[in-house]
């Protein structure tokens, strides 16, 4: 296996140089060791091919004296840009649309934005590719809304690369480490990709968040539904539901679905995904899970089962001491951080609901992130 020429200075990949069968061990052993007290852990779900599984590559740009233009990513723990052309991870076609696009730069006379100076156009570059339909996304991130010759900007990018399907400009202004900002402007196409997922079709706006490895999401998505062992007549949460994505599908197997996601643009996205798919039994709440969770127990609604899909930082105590109140049949926890899991889980377990299954499932190969899937059932 080829090491990365990259793997000491881009912070992405903390297994790099480790044999995939290795890294899977690795992964089942940590789970086993955090969740193995709850009950058995099945064998993690791996990928056949784990390399360039990232439907989502972003690059940062900036100018470096004696270099000129770089792209790529911030160095760990440091502002300063390693110049990237090759990576295991991420999708092949995007980073070469990355690349062109810095190839395509000094001819246009865009400049990379300056962190400190505040000067210059060009601040990320960010690609979603969906790996079903082929449709592609370039979200052009800018420090400001004017981008001089635009126009002829993506038609020398598309005369490139004509499956790009639509060109957004990112407006973002911000001083912090957030890539996007909040304004979008369409300079071409529709301003969003559709990709599909476990049969149901999905629109992907720049903001939304989207899984970024597809292959292993349908894995995830397919063992979350069989564990929730739904019979048709049931009425489900789908809670941190993104684009809508567990709900649609979830919604061929139960009689209603609640899904409730804080982030406007997912929402958005949501709502247009279950016409698209024909889907009329799902209703979405933009609202921060927990105080949505709080009012419903409050008003007493029946609830036979809830997806959760939080992140990192897992769900607050509003969130979980609500479960517990409308206290439905099942639980089914999906998780991108076994740490934070487990803690909910223990919180789970003190209240009454038995862990029944947990399926590790590699979301990320080459980094240390593990997703799991945990189905709970009340005693
Ligand atoms: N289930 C979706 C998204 C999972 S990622 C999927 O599989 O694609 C977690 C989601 O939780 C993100 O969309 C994020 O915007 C949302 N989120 C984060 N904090 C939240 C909160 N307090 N309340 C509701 N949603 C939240």
């Amino acid at each position: 296996m080829e090491v990365c020429k990259y793997k000491n200075k881009c912070g992405g990949c903390n297994l790099q140089g480790t044999d995939y069968e290795k890294q899977l061990e690795i992964k089942q052993k940590k789970v086993e060791e955090l969740l193995g007290g709850f009950a058995k852990v099945e064998k993690i779900k791996g990928m056949d091919d784990p390399y360039h599984y990232r439907n989502k590559v972003q690059a940062a740009f900036g100018f470096v004296k004696g270099k000129g233009i770089v792209s790529g990513v911030y160095e760990s723990r440091s502002h300063r840009i390693v110049d990237i052309e090759t990576c295991q991870i991420e999708d092949e076609i995007s980073r070469i649309i990355i690349r062109d696009i810095h190839n395509l730069l000094p001819s246009f006379k865009i400049r990379p934005y300056n962190e400190d100076s505040g000067r210059g156009l060009l601040r990320h570059v960010l690609v979603r590719r969906g790996f079903k339909t082929g449709e592609v996304m370039v979200v052009l991130v800018i420090s400001s809304p004017v981008f001089p010759s635009k126009n002829n900007f993506v038609k020398a990018l598309r005369k490139l690369h004509p499956e790009i399907t639509t060109v957004v400009m990112n407006v973002n202004t911000r001083s912090d480490s957030m890539v996007l900002g909040e304004r979008n402007i369409t300079v071409y196409g529709g301003g969003f990709i559709t990709d599909e997922l476990c049969g149901k079709k999905f629109i992907i706006s720049p903001n939304s968040f989207y899984q970024v490895n597809s292959i292993q999401t349908e894995k995830l998505y397919g063992t979350a539904i069989e564990y929730a062992g739904l019979s048709g007549s049931e009425v489900i949460i789908d809670a941190y539901s993104g684009i809508g994505t567990i709900g649609i599908v979830a919604s061929d197997y139960c009689k209603n679905v609640i899904s409730v996601e804080l982030n406007p643009s997912a929402v958005s996205d949501a709502k247009k995904n279950a016409s698209k798919n024909k889907v009329s039994n799902i209703s979405f709440y933009k609202a921060d899970a927990g105080e949505f969770m709080v009012r419903l127990a409050e008003e007493k609604k029946h609830i036979d089962t809830v997806f959760m899909d939080p992140p990192r930082a897992g769900s607050d105590k509003a969130f979980m001491s609500s479960v517990i109140k409308l206290a439905p049949d099942r639980v089914v926890y999906i998780s991108c951080n076994p740490v934070t899991l487990k803690d909910n889980l223990k919180y789970f377990t003190s209240k009454g609901y038995e862990v029944d299954r947990i399926q590790p499932v590699d979301m990320f190969p080459f980094s240390e992130h593990i997703e799991c899937v945990v189905s709970l059932t009340r005693q």
